[in-house]
C-alpha cells in the first residue's frame, strides 16, 4: 500500500480524490477494511470541506461546455464509458467483491453489466427523450426544453456501491449535468476505478468528480454546499433526515432512495415452489439489499409447509468467501453492522420470536459471517417486524383473509417494494392496486426496466427515477412561448 495507490486483488487503485481531471491528495486518510477477513486493504484520502469546494467548483466550471454539447455527442461519450466498464468488468468485479463482500459471481454476471447499462441505457434514452414537439397555443409556439440543472451531488451506500452510484451518474450526465460523487467510506474503491474509465473514455475534466471521505467529513459539506443544484442520495432514513436539514437552506431539489421493510405475500393459491424460491432469494448479498422482502406474510393453510421448505432450502445455502463461485451468502459489511444485526436478533428472541434457522453468527467461519436466520412468532409491533434490519434475517407470519394480508403488508412506515405470489389473476390485479409501495412484483422478483419509474413511498424515499422520471429530476424543464407576430401579440393570457 503506498500513499496514493493500493493493490487490491491484483488491481492498482488510486486512493486519492478525482477533481477537475486530476488526482488530489488530502492530509489525512482512513482505512478501508475488507468484510471478508477484516483485513485493511487501502488507505483512502479523507476529504473535507476544501476538497468538496474544489470538486463543486470544478464541476461548475465544466458545466457550460458539457451542457452545450449536442445530446448525440454526450451520449457517444457515455457509450464509451459503458464500453470501458465492460472492458474492465473483471477488475471492477474483483475489487468490489473484496471491498464490500458481495458475491463475485453476482458482480460478474449481474451487477457490473448493469453498471455499464446505467450509462448505455440513459445515453440512448437521452437522445429520444430530451426533446418535445413544439405546441401551438392560439397561434403562439410553445417550446418545452429540458435544460440540465447544473451540478449534481450524489451520495451512495456500500451495499452496491458502483451500481447505485452509476444509476444516478448515468442519467445526470446524459442530461448535461456535471457531477460530484461521495462514495461510501465502507466501499470506496470502485468509484476511483470509474474515474479512470471516465478519463479514458474522453469525459472532459471536471464533468465527473469524486471526493472520498466519511459521511460527516465529506458528505455533510457536499449536502450543504450552496452551489449544487440537485442532491441524489441513496442510504438510510436517519442520514436522509440529517441531509434534508442541510440541503433545505439552499432549496436544493432532492431525490432519495432509502430503506425498506418490504413484504412477500403468499396466497393460498400460490405456486409454492416459486414462493419458496423467491423467499430464499432474500438471503442474497447477506440480506443487505434495500428491496429485500424481509417480512413474509403467508396464508395459514400453507404457512407450515412454506416455512419448513424455506428453512430447509435456506439451510443448504453455502456461506463463505464471496470470491468462491460456489458461495451463496457472504459476510456482513463491517463489525459495527454485524453487531447491529446480532442486537436485532437477540432483542427479537428476548421479545418472543423463535429462530427456526440461524439466529446468530456463524461460529465456524467467525469474522463477520452471520447465519441465514428465519424467525417466527415475532409480534406485529416488535422492532424486528417493523424496523429495517438489512441483514440475512426474515420473519414469517400467517394471515387468514385477503383483507388481512393487505393490511399486514401495508402496516409499515416504509414502502419500497412488495411481492405477491398468487395463482389468481383477478386477485393479483386487486391486491397489487391496494399495496402501498414503489414497486410491486407479482409472481416474480427483481425484474425491472431502467426506463420504468423506481423509488419508494413513505419513509422509503422521495421521488422516482428511471427513464423520463430521471430526466425530470436532473433537468429544469422550461417552457418558452414565441409570439406569432412579435410584440403585438405578446399579452395573450393563460389558457
Ligand atoms: P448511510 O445512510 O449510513 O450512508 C449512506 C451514505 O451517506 C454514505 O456515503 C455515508 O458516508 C453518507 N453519509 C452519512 N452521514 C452523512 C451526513 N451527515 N451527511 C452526508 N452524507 C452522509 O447508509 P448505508 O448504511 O451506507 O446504506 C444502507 C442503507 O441504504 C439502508 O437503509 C438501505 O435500505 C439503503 N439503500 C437504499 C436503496 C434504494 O434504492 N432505496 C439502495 C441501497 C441501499
Amino acid at each position: 500500500m503506498s500513499n496514493t495507490h493500493a493493490t487490491v486483488e491484483g488491481v492498482s487503485v488510486d486512493t486519492r480524490h478525482w477533481i477537475g481531471g486530476q488526482r488530489v491528495s488530502s492530509a489525512s486518510t482512513f482505512t478501508d477494511v475488507s468484510p471478508i477477513d477484516e483485513q485493511p486493504i487501502a488507505e483512502i484520502h479523507a476529504g473535507g470541506s476544501a476538497e468538496v469546494d474544489a470538486a463543486v467548483a470544478a464541476a461548475r466550471t465544466a458545466f457550460p461546455a458539457w451542457a452545450a454539447l449536442p445530446v448525440k455527442e454526450r451520449s457517444d461519450i457515455l457509450r464509451a464509458v459503458a464500453g470501458g466498464i465492460e472492458a474492465r468488468l473483471e477488475d471492477l468485479a474483483r475489487v468490489e467483491t473484496r471491498d464490500n463482500g458481495s458475491l463475485l459471481r453476482s458482480h460478474r454476471r449481474g451487477v457490473m453489466p448493469r453498471v455499464a447499462m446505467n450509462f448505455r441505457a440513459f445515453a440512448d434514452f437521452a437522445e429520444q427523450a430530451l426533446g418535445h414537439p413544439d405546441m401551438d397555443v392560439r397561434g403562439h409556439r410553445e417550446r418545452i426544453t429540458y435544460d440540465p440543472a447544473g451540478v449534481v451531488a450524489i451520495i451512495t451506500p456500500w451495499n452496491a456501491p458502483l451500481m447505485l452510484a452509476t444509476w444516478r451518474i448515468g442519467p445526470a450526465l446524459a442530461a448535461g449535468n456535471t457531477v460530484v460523487v461521495k462514495p461510501p467510506e465502507w466501499a470506496p474503491l470502485s468509484a476511483s476505478l470509474l474515474a479512470d474509465i471516465m478519463a479514458d473514455a474522453g469525459v472532459p475534466d471536471g464533468v465527473f468528480n469524486v471526493v472520498q471521505g466519511t459521511g460527516v467529513g465529506a458528505g455533510a459539506p457536499l449536502t450543504a454546499h450552496p452551489d449544487i443544484n440537485r442532491l441524489a442520495f441513496t442510504g438510510s432514513v436517519p442520514t436522509a433526515g440529517v441531509i434534508s436539514k442541510a440541503a433545505a437552506a439552499n432549496i436544493v431539489p432532492l431525490s432519495y432512495e432509502l430503506g425498506g421493510k418490504s413484504p412477500l405475500v403468499v396466497f393460498e393459491d400460490a405456486d409454492l415452489d416459486l414462493a419458496v424460491d423467491i423467499a430464499v432469494e432474500q438471503f442474497d448479498n447477506a440480506g443487505q439489499v434495500c428491496l429485500k422482502a424481509a417480512r413474509m406474510i403467508v396464508h395459514s393453510s400453507l404457512v407450515e409447509e412454506f416455512t419448513d421448505r424455506v428453512v430447509a432450502k435456506a439451510g443448504r445455502l453455502r456461506q463463505g468467501d464471496p470470491r468462491d463461485e460456489a458461495t451463496d451468502v457472504s459476510a456482513l459489511i463491517s463489525r459495527r453492522h454485524f453487531e447491529q444485526i446480532c442486537g436485532f436478533v437477540e432483542r427479537a428472541i428476548a421479545d418472543g420470536a423463535r429462530p427456526l434457522l440461524g439466529g446468530g453468527p456463524n461460529d465456524e467461519l467467525g469474522g463477520l459471517f452471520y447465519r441465514p436466520t428465519v424467525l417466527v412468532d415475532a409480534r406485529p409491533d416488535a422492532e424486528i417486524t417493523t424496523e429495517e434490519v438489512f441483514g440475512p434475517v426474515v420473519t414469517i407470519e400467517a394471515f387468514d383473509s385477503e383483507d388481512e394480508a393487505v393490511a399486514k403488508a401495508n402496516d409499515t412506515r416504509f414502502g419500497l417494494a412488495a411481492t405477491l405470489v398468487t395463482g389468481d389473476q383477478d386477485r393479483a390485479e386487486r391486491v397489487s392496486s391496494q399495496l402501498r409501495a414503489g414497486t410491486v412484483w407479482v409472481n416474480c422478483f427483481f425484474v425491472r426496466d431502467l426506463n420504468a419509474p423506481f423509488g419508494g413511498s413513505g419513509r422509503s424515499g422521495i421521488g422516482r427515477e428511471g427513464g423520463v422520471w430521471s430526466f425530470d429530476f436532473y433537468t429544469d424543464i422550461k417552457n418558452s412561448v414565441f409570439a406569432p407576430n412579435g410584440w403585438a401579440n405578446a399579452r395573450g393570457g393563460e389558457s
